[in-house]
């Protein structure tokens, strides 16, 4: 028996992907959003049409929900941690500028130690956050190849292929052709959260919704994926450090 299906549809005009859940508890349908996405959940025996037509009904509050949730996190970016200090694989790490005086060559960023070394031509220290970001999107591509490559070879899947991206409400996601996404600011959190991102959306190569056997599979291969979440959950706002 089906209990969960992926489905899209447009709602003030935008494209809005959702999911709908059958539950032997629920007495009426209940919509919900959160940073795993929109869901319906219907009473056992409810046409999956009614969870569409109740979307329809409630598009105004659900176009600001999720209004809200982009809120939250864009705010939650502008807060920036205190000093020059950023998370790198779950530590905080120094940053230092080092402007070089007549330096022709292009822009370089360095680990030393526990730190990270930004060094700039004499004058170009403005743009000290964009040449941060990529040198991280560079650490994070290079993660997170390693762990897919790893935990698919383990879960005996193949991901079509890998994209790093700066999704704004989310770390990871898997298109229905098998397309694997996740957002770079992983490289910031500690390795076992980005080994749990990449476990939850190898996994839904498998499993494509949050079903029961979804999270099953997902504890098979990722036995801690709870305090995982939670430390996503939590640490959210640190992902998105001020870099200028
Ligand atoms: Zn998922």
């Amino acid at each position: 028996m089906v209990n969960h299906i992926q489905c899209t549809t447009h709602i003030q005009g935008s494209p809005l992907q959702y999911e709908v859940k059958w539950s032997e508890r629920a007495r009426r349908l209940r919509l919900s959003v959160t940073i795993d996405g929109v869901l319906v959940t219907l009473p056992r025996g409810t046409a999956a049409a009614e969870a569409e037509r109740f979307i329809q009904q409630n598009s105004a509050w659900l176009g600001e929900q999720l209004r809200k949730l982009e809120r939250r996190q864009a705010k939650a970016r502008s807060q920036s941690l205190p000093g020059d200090v950023i998370l790198l694989r779950g530590k905080p790490t120094q940053v230092r500028v080092i402007e070089e005086e007549g330096r022709r060559v292009q822009a370089l960023v360095r680990e030393t130690g526990s730190r990270l070394e930004v060094l700039l031509p004499e004058g170009a220290g403005s743009k000290k956050g964009k040449v941060l970001e990529n040198a991280m999107r560079e650490m994070a591509r290079d993660e997170l190849n390693r762990a897919v490559t790893t935990h698919a070879r383990a879960m005996r899947v193949s991901p079509k292929g890998i994209n790093i991206r700066d999704q704004r409400t989310r770390w990871g996601s898997c298109s229905t052709r098998g397309t694997l996404s996740f957002n770079w600011r992983l490289v910031m959190a500690p390795p076992e959260v980005l080994n749990y991102v990449v476990v939850h959306e190898l996994a839904h190569l498998r499993v494509p919704n949050h079903s029961r056997e979804f999270w099953n599979l997902v504890s098979q291969y990722f036995p801690a994926y709870k305090e995982a979440r939670l430390w996503l959950k939590r640490n959210a706002a640190r992902l998105h450090p001020n870099l200028n």
